[in-house]
């Protein structure tokens, strides 16, 4: 069985619509999401039913939690707090009542799935080198801990007998391509961001993996980036969610 993972979408109906497209032209059987469905993008509602209609596995993501009103939205930076507002006035009951009950973390024959640190999912905290991926890794049991909140592909690997050793990290250069899962190693993936990247390139970015688990692939997938940022602007969002698709960052 082939699976792709997909993580923050942020109610981007354009790219969501075209990374289920090409992981559907790969093959995959069924998908899983890491979290922020909505938050940023104009589409929420549309995201949030294609998710929960046709993901295998959801887990809980800041903004979701913070539409859903389980998180204080006050810690977010302003255009977040201001796209959560948006968002919780654009959703119905039923799709509010989704997240609202999304859990924290879900294990999966893929692995572990988390939106930000397995070692307190609640707490938001964001992996984004070797010492705080070394120290999730020797938190989990999983071969595999799939994670999202940077925006950002990354692999961290380490040793099953030595999960003090800093983890190495390591991913397609370029943001995409395939890179082998070692054996008697436990990983860190995280898949990049489908619908808001941050790595300076604007394609949506997602995961290809399948139970063996030998390799990834990290895919990236141009969509129609022009209209997402034409959404945004009409519903009033602040202009600065819009710009930043087009440069990916
Ligand atoms: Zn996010």
């Amino acid at each position: 069985m082939s699976f792709a993972v997909l993580s923050d979408i942020h109610a981007n109906l354009e790219a969501l619509e075209a990374v289920l497209e090409a992981a559907f032209r790969r093959g995959v059987d069924k998908w899983f999401c890491l979290g922020d469905i909505v938050g940023y993008g104009a589409d929420p509602a549309p995201c949030v039913e294609r998710t929960r209609a046709a993901a295998a596995q959801v887990v809980l993501g800041n903004h979701d939690a913070a539409v859903a009103e389980r998180t204080d939205s006050r810690t977010l930076n302003p255009y977040a707090r201001a796209a959560v507002e948006w968002t919780t006035a654009n959703l119905g009951a039923l799709d509010l009542e989704y997240l609202h009950g999304l859990p924290l973390s879900a294990s999966v024959p893929a692995g572990l799935l988390v939106h930000a640190d397995p070692r307190q999912p609640a707490a938001w905290n964001y992996i984004t080198g070797a010492a705080s991926a070394a120290g999730a890794l020797a938190s989990i049991k999983a071969r595999c801990c799939w994670i999202g909140h940077t925006h950002q592909p990354g692999l961290w690997s380490v040793p099953d007998q030595d999960t003090a050793r800093v983890a190495a990290q390591s991913w397609p250069p370029t943001g995409e391509g395939t890179v082998p899962l070692p054996a008697g190693q436990r990983h860190l993936i995280n898949p990049g961001s489908v619908g808001q990247p941050r790595d300076g390139d604007p394609r949506g970015c997602f995961v290809v993996s399948d139970d063996e688990a030998t390799e990834l692939e990290f895919i990236r997938v141009a969509y129609d980036v022009a209209s997402a940022q034409r959404k945004i602007r009409e519903a009033g969002l602040p202009e600065l969610l819009a710009d930043r698709l087009g440069y990916g960052r």
